[in-house]
């Protein structure tokens, strides 16, 4: 599953449509491709030559979904509600302008998601168009190159003529096979609503796409805001259908109530167990409920300008995954936040939200006397994000430690009151340039710690340094380090938990 992101103008909407006319058959529906958030694509994997010859004898076609959700509105609320959705990335960047405010931003959300990028350098037809310059400035936004000696596949293209867009979908199926890409077909069925609606014939419609398992015609399903008995299926094109596989993205009617885009869904062995979920995942709210000792719990006192966005909200926060962190709304009310919300939020050490209000003057001394924080936000996003951020916060981040190498000193100059040159013979591993700590030892005893500044062989910065170099580093810390003393290099990761 693919998703096109980039700053607005950019080509997305341009490569979207390419695509889908070039490569959509559109003999099942008779020439009319309905618009359902997501498409379906098939494409032959490149042998690696372009001869006629080879690209014939290529493997079996592929079929790769890209999803196609109408504004950016709606593929952040997906994000908001924290769901991945797509296995790959497609970073749409003009050529002719380079990366803009939005591309820096679509950049941090797939970073934060992990997932792997293709940068789509747009626009190659136009006469301004400098891809080298645009590589360039990528760069500087820690996105290299292949050609610069990165990690990041590029591909010119125009998505207007065309040209170079076979070479992009040539290198999704390279990239996903790279990643080994697999569903799960023996899993139950689970995956992510894109698109819903009541529409007044057919009841709810709405477009999921399937991350694991197999969906059938009269599965039981439910998110955590509604459930239901799937009616009727049909693909993309509108062609009903008995059964859909890992990432096809499917139409399916039956659902009560219609589920928020971006909740997750799940099949339940019946309708019973549905709605028991269901259920659980409803009460958070004043109601006393049991918390395992290994969980926390989140107050919050929630404030918005209309009924519509508390709703709203009140509905994204309950679906945020609460294995770790339980979110409790002690109170959810429309208006500016008063005094009342600030002795309620101090009572029960809650987080005040307040969404697109202000806080009345009163409150705001009242506040600051207690030291209540009260968060303020304009857009949903952005307010889902926060609450969801403070939940990570929660929840400690372990910390991995690595050891890399170990030194034998052989010389030493003191520089500054801090900091010493350390000359030695690598005995151990590998020492890499980075955040490296250092740990001192004479005759087998921790003596202080410190940490790695510069890497030297040869009176020369280098990367790194492996056994049996001798190897300068500029050492920082308090424990004086001495001729004979070994040190021993290390790196601390911080693993973040997931929710
Ligand atoms: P989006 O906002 O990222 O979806 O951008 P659009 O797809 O709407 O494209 C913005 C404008 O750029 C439109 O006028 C497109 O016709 C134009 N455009 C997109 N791709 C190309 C391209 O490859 N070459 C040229 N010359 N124009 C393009």
């Amino acid at each position: 599953m693919v998703v096109i992101l980039g700053h607005i103008d950019h080509g997305k909407t341009t490569l979207l449509d390419f695509i889908r006319k070039s490569r959509v058959a559109d003999k099942e529906s008779g020439g009319i491709t309905q618009h359902i958030g997501a498409y379906e694509i098939e494409q032959r994997p490149s042998t690696g030559s372009s001869t006629e010859a080879h690209s014939k004898s290529s493997g079996q076609a592929k079929k790769i979904t890209f999803i196609d959700t109408p504004g950016h509105e709606a593929f952040s609320q997906i994000r908001s509600r924290g769901a991945k959705v797509a296995d790959i990335a497609i970073l749409v960047v003009d050529a002719t302008e380079g990366p803009k405010a939005q591309t820096k931003e679509a950049l941090a959300h797939i970073k934060k998601t992990g997932i792997p990028v293709i940068v789509a350098i747009n626009k190659m037809d136009k006469p301004g168009a400098d891809p080298e310059k645009t590589k360039r400035e990528l760069a500087k936004e820690e996105i290299l190159a292949e050609s610069m000696g990165g990690q990041v596949p590029m591909v010119e293209l125009s998505a207007k003529t065309g040209k170079g867009v076979s070479d992009l979908l040539e290198l999704i199926l390279l990239l996903a096979e790279m990643e080994n890409l697999k569903a799960d077909l023996l899993k139950p069925a689970e995956g992510v609503v894109i698109e819903s609606f009541r529409d007044s014939k057919r009841g709810v419609v709405a477009t999921l796409l399937l991350e694991e398992g197999q969906l059938a015609t009269g599965q039981i399903i439910g998110t955590c805001s509604t459930w239901g008995k799937i009616k009727i299926m049909e693909n993309f094109q509108g062609k009903v259908i008995k059964e859909a596989l890992p990432s096809q993205p499917v139409v399916v009617l039956g659902f009560e109530d219609a589920p928020g885009v971006g909740e997750r869904f799940k099949v339940f062995d019946n309708l019973e167990k549905a709605q028991a979920d269901l259920k659980k995942e409803k009460a958070i709210g004043p109601e006393v409920f049991n918390v395992r000792e290994d969980q926390k719990v989140l107050n919050l006192v929630l404030k918005a300008d209309v009924r519509g966005s508390l709703e709203v909200l009140e509905e994204i926060l309950r679906c945020l995954p609460q294995e770790k962190v339980i979110l409790r709304i002690l109170k959810s009310e429309l208006g500016e936040v008063i005094e009342s919300d600030i002795k309620l939020a101090s009572q029960a050490k809650a987080k005040i939200l307040a969404f697109r209000v202000k806080v009345n003057p009163v409150a705001e001394s009242l506040a600051e006397r207690e030291k209540i924080k009260i968060m303020h936000f304009e857009i949903i996003y952005d307010l889902v994000e926060g609450v969801r951020k403070y939940m990570e916060k929660q929840v400690a981040p372990e910390i991995i430690r690595k050891d890399l190498a170990k030194l034998k000193v052989l010389v030493v100059f003191l520089t500054e009151k801090n900091r010493q040159i350390v000359g030695g013979k690598i005995i151990e591993g590998e020492v890499k340039k980075g955040q490296v700590g250092i740990e001192v030892f004479r005759k087998d005893e921790l003596l202080g710690s410190g940490r790695m500044i510069n890497l030297q062989k040869n009176k020369k910065d280098v990367e790194r340094a492996t056994k049996g170099e001798e190897a300068g580093i500029l050492y920082e810390g308090s424990t004086r380090v001495e001729q004979g003393d070994i040190l021993v290099f290390y790196t601390q990761e911080r693993i973040k938990i997931e929710l």
